[in-house]
Order: structure tokens, then sequence, then C-alpha cells
């Protein structure tokens, strides 16, 4: 059985997935009994559409129901097509097996939050991914503990909107945690050394995690905070719920309490409406900020959404700034990297590198970090004094026994 996991986000993804799938014909023909199935985002949105489109497709199957695979595996088999795009009321987590494996590497995800109830006008996230849903803290919390007992090191915690997190709390305690507060308990995990969290939404940045910033250790210098645009109007048209300045300000605070904290964004040029001018605000905007690194996108209209109801932006128009974008984003990312040079960073080595006897991590702020090293430095944090930065990796030497 091949099995595509899809993304929806933008529309380049989600129409790979048929050229993909036309790409299995001959697979297909050589060998009947293969099964072709569709995992995620596409399956979740387009259901039984894609079987329509491509015939030669037996399973569709959306994020909510993963848990449903083997029943649907069967039915593919007995010759049947197989569909599930519902948004079940039982937990998939609870009936998926999270056993960790033993061939786990030193850094795990481990999903605390899922869906959105933002609906910025350009998003199909809270079409494909339902409503916002936190899991328990005491689950996650097992889960990570058994990790880290697996010799997992590192933990991102994973979300579409992870600052919105707002789970269960312990019985003991009662009510709901925060992420600050699933940060805080964490953290006190032995053998887990390094927390992540990944994607966030500024109107989430709560003052208690911005203070955990500040207080936790083991809570990484990096954060993915998208703004998608520097224009008021344009994050008015997109419904963001803030302005550029608010953003700033908020910038400002976190920096505040963690001032090497590396930033990253997601940002969104031509989106409809978007004039010159706004396009100018932005720019300001990422100057204003300097991100370590970021991704860039061209405005995509998404069936469903509202803003695929509004004209577009002239695709040269679009096209050409965001070659300017990613411009002075490429600066920002090269200059970031150059200033590791000479310094010392923490890292956590993952696995071997391209070159015999070299080990490849990544620093605290999740530069890629190459470096002779023997084997058993493996899964263990070591200083390192950065030498040379390549386009998308740091190389250094390690400093004493580390
Ligand atoms: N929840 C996160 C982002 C989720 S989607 C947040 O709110 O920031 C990841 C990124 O894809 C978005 O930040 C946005 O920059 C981009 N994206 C989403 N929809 C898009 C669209 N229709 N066209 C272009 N980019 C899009
Ligand atoms: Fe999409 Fe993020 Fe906006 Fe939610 S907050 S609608 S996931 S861009």
């Amino acid at each position: 059985m091949i099995l595509l996991n899809t993304c929806h986000i933008r529309e380049k993804a989600a129409e790979k997935v048929y050229s993909e799938l036309g790409r299995f014909k001959p697979l297909k023909e050589a060998r009947p009994d293969l099964k072709v199935g569709v995992a995620g985002c596409v399956a979740q949105a387009e259901g039984r559409e894609i079987m329509n489109r491509q015939p030669l497709v037996d399973l569709v199957v959306g994020p909510q129901s993963y848990h449903r695979l083997p029943e649907l595996e069967a039915e593919a088999r007995a010759g049947r097509k197989a569909l599930d795009t519902e948004f079940p009321e039982e937990d998939k987590f609870d009936r998926l097996s999270k056993r960790p494996r033993r061939s786990h590497g030193p850094t795990a995800f481990l999903t605390v939050q899922e869906g959105c109830d933002k609906f910025c006008a350009f998003c199909v996230v809270p079409y494909t991914r339902g409503a916002e849903a936190s899991r328990p803290a005491p689950r996650i919390l097992q889960e990570a503990r058994e990790l880290a007992e697996h010799g997992v090191r590192e933990i991102t915690l994973l979300g579409q909107n992870v600052n919105a997190y707002h789970g269960r709390a312990p019985e003991e305690e009662g009510g709901v945690w925060s992420l600050a507060r699933l940060v805080t308990a964490l953290a006190e995990i032995e053998g887990l050394d390094r927390i992540r969290y990944t994607t966030s939404h500024p109107n989430d940045m709560t003052e208690d995690l911005i203070r955990a910033h500040a207080e936790c250790d083991k809570l990484m210098p990096y954060l993915h905070l998208p703004v998608q645009s520097g224009s008021d109007r344009i994050l008015k048209a997109m419904n963001r719920k803030h302005t550029a300045a608010q953003y700033l300000e908020l910038i400002g605070r976190i920096r505040a309490a963690r001032p090497d904290m590396l930033l990253s964004g997601d940002f969104i040029v031509g989106f409809p409406g978007e004039t010159e001018e706004d396009f100018q605000a932005t720019l300001d905007l990422v100057e204003a900020v300097g991100y370590g690194q970021a991704y860039s996108f061209r405005y995509s209209a998404r069936p469903g959404t509202p803003a695929a109801e509004r004209a577009p932006v002239d695709e040269t128009v679009a096209a050409g700034r965001l070659a300017r974008l990613q411009e002075v984003l490429g600066r920002q990312q090269r200059e970031t990297q150059l200033r590791m040079v000479g310094r010392e960073l923490e890292v956590l080595f993952e696995k071997p590198g391209r070159l015999d006897g070299q080990l490849v991590g990544k620093s605290q702020y999740l530069h890629a970090v190459h470096a002779t090293a023997g084997k058993n430095a493996l899964g263990r944090v070591r200083r390192v004094r950065i030498i040379e930065s390549a386009p998308n990796s740091l190389s250094g030497v390690l400093v004493g026994d580390g």
C-alpha cells in the first residue's frame, strides 16, 4: 500500500497530490494488489472527489480518523473503496499506539493541540482541521516521560495554534492548564533537556508564556510567530485581529524577557487588495523585527475561504514582491548566522553528518550545526564553537569535553 500524506494549505501543495497519484498508475498496473491511499488535509477537504478524479485511489482518510486506518485498510483489501473524513467524538490519540519506537532519535514531536478558531480570511485550517481542541495535560506529561525514558532529549510541542493550548489539568489540581503551565511541568521531567513549541498566534502570546521564556532554561530561545503582513489595512482584511504596532510591541516584550530570542515568521504577499504601500509596510516591519529565519508565500486563493471571493493582485506584481521580500529575509538570515560565528553554542547532536567522523545537530536557536565528534556525542548536548556559516547550516568544533 502507498499512503500519500497531503497538505491543503496552498493550491500548489494540493495540486501536487494529483500529479503524484498519476505517477502510481504504472506501479498499480504492474501490481494489481497494490493499494493507494490519500491521508491528510487534502483527503479531509476533498473526500470522495479524490476517488472520482483519480479512480486508482482505494482509500481516503482525514487527519481525525487515523485510528481507523486498520479497518479502512481491510476494507480496501477486500476490494471496496474506503473513505473516512468524519470528525469522530472519540479521541484518536487515545486509540493510537504511542509507545515510542526504539529507533527514536533524540528529538520528537508531541501534538498537544489541534484545530483553529481564528478564521483568518485566507486560511483553510479552521475548515479542514476543525475547532480548537487541546489534549489533557496528564496524557501529554505521560507521553513526554515515556519519550524521555526512550532517550528523547528534545520535545517540540505541536499545534496549529499551539499557544492557545488550554488542556485539562491533572485531577488533583483541577481546572485547565495554559501552554506556559504545561511547559513548566514538562521541564521537570528528568532527561528532557529542551522544549520547543510551534506554531503560535501573536494574540495568544500571554504574559505567563513570555515569562516562561525568561524563567525556564529548558524552553529554547527560538520562536516562530507569524505576522503575515506589516500593513494594518491588510491585517484587518486578513482578520488577524491585531495591528503591526501591537505585534512590534509584543516582540519588544518577548525580547525584554529573553534578549537572545531568535524570531521566525510567516508572510503572505499579494493578499487581495495589497498595494505597493501595504507591501512597503511589510518590508518596514521585517526591518524593524530582524528575523533569524522566515517563511514567505505568494497568496493562494483557497476555495471556501472569504478572501477567495476577492479580486486578486496581479500575479507578476505578487511574484515581484515575493522576490523582494525573500531578498530581505535571506539577508537577515545570513546576518543572524554570521553573528553566531565565533560564539559557543549548545548543540544537541542528532545523527551522523555527511562527512566521515562528523555529527550534525541543532543549536538552541534551531540552526543545523556540523562538527567533528565521536558517536558518543549522539543524543547529547555539547558546546560547539562556530567557525563557519553555510547557506542553511553552521559548522564548528567541540569545546573541551563539552
Ligand atoms: N496557525 C499558524 C499558521 C498556519 S498555516 C498561524 O496562524 O500563523 C502556515 C502558513 O501558511 C501561514 O502562516 C501562512 O503564512 C501560510 N498560508 C496559509 N494560508 C495561505 C494561503 N491561502 N496563501 C498563502 N499562504 C498561506
Ligand atoms: Fe489559519 Fe493560523 Fe489563522 Fe488559524 S490562526 S486561521 S491556522 S493562519
